[in-house]
């Protein structure tokens, strides 16, 4: 057993890199002025989130009146789909939306909300076994009423990514506005809004090694938006309330360090997930991959074990000091399934056995050795409990 506690869940949050860290400091301190007052204090405060609009704006490859900050990842996409849904209804009478089997609770819920209580059709497509959204399937969904698409780029629970660009092609030339959940995606993926060809991108500083509870909308210039929080006339009128300096800050610094170093993490976050791929269906039977084999996110392994309560499985682990998941952070301590897994088609049996393993800037080969080394008599165990008749 490892002396300490081995973190891999780095799907669910990212530690604070020591340099954001440094960067955020003297805004818990003296720079403590309000963005909005006149005086110097709020020059100094206003300065500071200025300049990392800037600096996100510049890695995003869009103006900086395109990025909105936020509250966190969840935030924007609430702003992004109902803000969208709400003003293409008022503006153009559109009331149809589209989103994915697979996108996170934030997307998911609002698009349900919409539907139930603000009268909005609403289509949520399928995808297939690999947890990849297939262009034609969208297609035959749009329809000359539908006001916003909105698709996950990478997916946290199983870590497929989608094929952005084409979906947003295919958006822009039926007229239809696209929003990307791309909160799990940004410590990997290229974030350039204009290669990407969307209209609305949403980050999560927390899950690029940046502070937890603050977040970023992407809106391309002319979007129309109705904002959902309102109040002062911070961030254009789109979003009310006091910045939050400091984590603003800090995420800049984050997405900064992350664009910079991106291609270098990549690569070794690939050789631990090919690791864990290859050898953990080689040592255990009755493993399923869950997710696309390849076209998946570099630090993400997925896995559903036939016979294994998922939940019992990641206690276990955690005595055994391995932090893991089971998909989604969200979902801890939930009985019910994974809908993202039902539906890549898995029976609810076998979606209750899954383990998600995240690597990140700090794991080693050797945790990854060690996990290797425990996983399968924990997963014996686990199976030899459920075969008890209770
Ligand atoms: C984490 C996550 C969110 C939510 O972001 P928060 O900042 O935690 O609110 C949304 N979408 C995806 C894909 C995520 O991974």
């Amino acid at each position: 057993m490892p002396d300490e506690l081995i973190y891999l869940d780095h799907a669910a949050t990212t530690p604070v890199d020591p340099r954001v860290r440094e960067a955020m400091h003297e805004y818990f301190a003296d720079e403590f002025g309000n963005p909005s007052s006149v005086h110097r204090f709020g020059q100094r405060a206003d300065a500071a989130v200025e300049a990392s609009r800037q600096r996100i704006a510049s890695i995003l490859n869009c103006s900086p009146q395109e990025i909105i900050f936020t509250g966190c990842g969840s935030e924007s996409d609430n702003l992004a789909l109902r803000g969208a849904a709400l003003a293409a209804r008022m503006k153009q009478g559109k009331n149809h939306l589209v989103v994915s089997a697979v996108e996170h609770d934030a997307v998911l819920r609002t698009a349900e909300q919409l539907r139930d209580h603000y009268d909005f059709k609403l289509d949520i497509i399928p995808v297939n076994a690999t947890g990849m959204v297939q262009p034609e399937q969208l297609e035959k969904s749009i329809r000359s009423e539908t006001a916003v698409v909105s698709i996950i780029y990478a997916n946290n629970e199983i870590g497929t990514i989608n094929p952005i660009q084409e979906i947003a092609a295919l958006c822009r030339q039926r007229g239809v506005l696209f929003h990307t959940d791309a909160v799990q995606a940004a410590s990997q993926l290229p974030l350039d809004v204009t290669d990407l060809g969307v209209d609305l991108l949403s980050l999560g500083a927390h899950k690029f090694y940046g502070p937890k509870g603050v977040g970023v909308l992407y809106r391309r210039s002319g979007v129309p938006l109705e904002p959902i929080l309102t109040g002062g006339g911070q961030e254009h009128g789109l979003r009310a309330g006091t910045h939050n300096v400091a984590y603003i800050v800090g995420m800049a610094a984050a997405l900064a360090i992350t664009e910079q170093e991106r291609d270098q993490h990549n690569a070794r976050f690939a050789r631990l997930r090919d690791l864990l791929l290859e050898e953990i269906p080689r040592r255990i039977g009755g493993t399923h991959l869950t997710g696309h084999p390849t076209q998946r996110l570099s630090n993400h392994a997925s896995f559903a074990f036939e016979g294994v309560d998922g939940n019992a499985m990641l206690a276990a682990l955690d005595l055994a000091g391995f932090a893991c998941s089971s998909g989604s952070a969200c979902k801890t301590g939930d009985p019910e399934p994974s809908s993202v897994l039902l539906a890549l088609g898995l029976s609810s049996e076998l979606a209750l056995g899954s383990l998600r393993i995240t690597v990140g800037r700090n794991t080693t080969e050797v945790q990854i050795e060690q996990l290797l080394a425990s996983l399968p008599e924990i997963v014996e165990r686990m199976r030899a409990a459920q075969a008890v008749p209770s």
